[in-house]
């Protein structure tokens, strides 16, 4: 598997300082279960965050500490060049994700929203949005902007969105300034788990009309 669309800083270090809603959690953690690279960002995102701690507790960190730590992020090598080869109880499922989806993604209990859409809520109440996504090949996520963050991960098939095409590990990290309409590219369903912190915020009127019935 070769991953291209990686998680962004910010949301790495909000994931090291537990600020992330549980579902955007699961999303980072089930990303950073296959990816290497994204791994040893977050080892030094677990380091700032202890750095700054430190610094709070003792008032003693050298000033260019912290400057020297995020300097690390972009020193990063591109890409892993060894594959990644994660054990999974469901090849397809993150062990993160699989903590929670005790059967094969084909055997959930999906609910259709419109033909060609369907969804499955994780278990679990909260802030934001915690679901799996199904979409069948050639229809569209319906366009959208955010009041918040967005992550979603793909986990079967693939989209592209006006930001790029994104495969199996991918994860889109969205923040409230892009205005997206993902549409699958696949010749299989993509399905996607998909989290976000506050309701997506539908720019079509058709969106407007099913959010009540979507609870996006
Ligand atoms: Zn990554």
């Amino acid at each position: 598997m070769s991953i291209n669309h990686h998680l962004d800083d910010a949301t790495l270090v909000s994931y090291s300082a537990g600020a992330l809603s549980q579902g955007m959690a699961l999303v980072v953690a089930s990303h950073l279960s296959i990816c290497p690279q994204c791994r040893e960002r977050a080892g030094i995102s677990d380091a700032v965050g202890g750095a700054l701690l430190e610094s709070l507790e003792a008032e003693s960190v050298a000033d260019d500490m912290l400057a020297s730590l995020l300097a690390q992020f972009d020193n990063l090598p591109a890409s892993p060049a060894t594959p990644v080869v994660t054990i999974m109880a469901d090849p397809e499922l993150p062990a993160p994700l699989a903590e929670y989806i005790h059967c094969p993604l084909d055997q959930l209990e999906w609910k259709r929203i419109v033909p060609g859409v369907a969804y499955y809520d994780m278990p679990w109440e909260g802030r934001g949005v915690s679901r799996l996504l199904k979409i069948a090949p050639g229809k569209a996520m319906l366009a959208h902007t955010h009041n918040g963050n967005e992550l979603t991960m793909v986990l079967r098939g693939s989209f592209s969105d006006e930001v790029g095409r994104f495969c199996r590990g991918d994860v889109a990290d969205l923040d409230d300034q892009i205005e997206h309409q993902p549409l699958v590219d696949s010749e299989e369903d993509c399905i996607c788990l998909i989290a976000t912190d506050a309701p997506l915020r539908f720019t079509t009127l058709f969106g407007k009309l099913v959010q009540p019935i979507t609870g996006f």
